[in-house]
């Protein structure tokens, strides 16, 4: 296995002092997959205080020592190397109670949540893989280390990490091992909202359409919101997917970016509230946008969300319906209004609805198409889209005469005159304009 030149040093500077040392957990797992780990974490048989030892000539970050871990920087950047160490108690179901250090890397890699996340590896000891994690990630199986049940039990934020890294790693759990998962949902009503929000985002920018149905009934457990959703009958000729397998397209449809993701997640949660059937057994949603908007701000709110993501993913589901024409001035204005960020977004969304309905019908792709070269050509042209581009500022008004409030008035009317074409974004004639309405104020 590749290791990078810091992380071989740190290893060989642990062994020479007589100490056991190995890359562990997520830079193992990815190694076996031929994937480039984002970071390698180091564990060793050296206790805290050894480690310092062995490192002083370094500058060191202690702020995990009472765990076992001492962070050491190197010229290649931070690396964290760990006790050998394992943990239990778990009364709060998410800190262990007490960890104890261990000698060997065996005990360290059985605190570890999944197979494929109890590997280690030394280039002077090679593999540790007591729980099979290699053959695992060659099956393709996500497993526990140990009884399931338990494990879910001590920690049951290890059941949405479960789902991330089968969605990430195209993994299928093992048959106890989603047993448990089911059997276990109940316990993360217990964990901080934080931790659960932060999990899901992370597993929203992994997933794929799949992942979001298969894993459907442990997603509800934490936003209990979508539980209607599976299996919901849309009772329309349009849709041939239940609400919760077109939303799961519609997540892998848009582009991998958090507003994005989780305004797919949640673009419908309305269509529950607001169905009903015509005479004919046609399903309607009439105003589901809006309630749908109202759901995700709710759900939101209650999982902590930042308040920038959650304002725009709000603003992204009201307006999902509101389809963007390929009419020039109507994208001007909603450019003007929500910036050019904001109405890609909206155009991102809005495809990706239409084209997750599973019929095969036409999905409008080509106004989509229209409507994205529209914007390309906006923003190629420079556009006046709001005051700030405007020909004519304040002082300028000023000199003609305009005071106070006017001001604001006559700059946002001219705005409009320049949004709707009827007025060139120059200043002479902006001025003459505003001259001639001078008289209306
Ligand atoms: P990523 O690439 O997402 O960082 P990772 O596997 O490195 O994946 P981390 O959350 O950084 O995941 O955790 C590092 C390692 O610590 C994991 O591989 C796993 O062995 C162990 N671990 C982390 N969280 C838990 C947990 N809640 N329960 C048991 N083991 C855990
Ligand atoms: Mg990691």
């Amino acid at each position: 296995m590749y290791l990078p030149e810091n992380i071989k040093n740190c290893i060989n500077l642990l062994e020479n002092a007589g100490f056991a040392a190995y890359a562990v957990g997520g830079c193992v797992r990815d190694a076996c997959l031929g994937l480039s780990p984002h970071d390698y974490d180091l564990c060793t048989s050296a206790l805290p205080e050894q480690t310092e030892e062995v490192f002083r000539d370094f500058r060191l970050v202690l702020a995990g020592e009472k765990h076992g871990t001492v962070t050491v920087l190197t010229e290649g950047g931070p690396v964290e190397i760990t006790t050998f160490r394992t943990e239990g108690g778990y009364r709060d179901n998410r800190h262990p109670d007490w960890v104890k250090f261990v000698p060997d890397i065996e005990g360290d890699l059985a605190r570890r949540d999944f197979t494929v996340n109890a590997m280690a590896y030394s280039p002077k000891r090679g593999f540790a893989d007591p729980f099979g994690g290699r053959e695992d990630l060659k099956k393709h199986i996500l497993c526990s280390v140990g009884d399931p049940e338990a494990r879910f039990a001590e920690d049951s934020l290890r059941i949405l990490r479960g789902v991330r890294f089968a969605a990430r790693f195209a993994l299928t759990p093992e048959e106890n091992t989603m047993a448990a998962m089911l059997s276990q949902v109940g316990l993360m009503e217990n964990l901080a909202r934080e931790r659960v929000f932060e999990e899901l985002c992370k597993l929203l920018l992994a997933a794929k359409a799949e992942d979001i149905t298969r894993f459907a009934p442990i997603l509800a457990a934490v936003i209990p919101e979508l539980r209607p959703m599976i299996g919901f009958d849309q009772h329309s000729p349009h849709h041939a997917y239940d609400l919760i397998t077109h939303t799961a397209h519609v997540v892998e449809g848009v582009p991998p970016k958090l507003p994005l993701r989780w305004a797919a997640l949640l673009h419908d949660t309305g269509k529950v509230t607001t169905f009903t059937l015509d005479a004919t057994g046609r399903g309607h949603f009439y105003g589901h946008a809006r309630d749908s908007a109202a759901i995700a701000d709710t759900i939101l709110r209650r999982l902590k969300a930042p308040t920038a993501l959650r304002e725009e993913a709000v603003t992204l589901i009201g307006r999902h319906m509101t389809r963007l024409q390929p009419d020039r001035k109507f994208l001007r204005r909603q450019v003007s209004k929500f910036g050019f960020p904001m109405v890609e977004a909206m155009l991102s969304l809005q495809e990706a609805d239409m084209g997750s309905k599973g019929t095969g019908e036409d999905n409008g792709h080509a106004i989509f198409s229209e409507v994205r070269q529209m914007l390309a050509d906006l923003k190629a042209e420079d556009a006046c889209l709001s005051l700030k581009d405007l020909a004519v500022r304040g002082n300028d008004l000023m000199a003609l005469g305009f005071r106070g409030k006017e001001i604001g008035v006559c700059l946002n009317r001219l705005l409009e005159q320049v949004l709707e074409e009827q007025l060139p974004n120059e200043k002479n004639a902006l001025l003459a304009w505003a001259a001639e309405q001078k008289e209306e104020l």
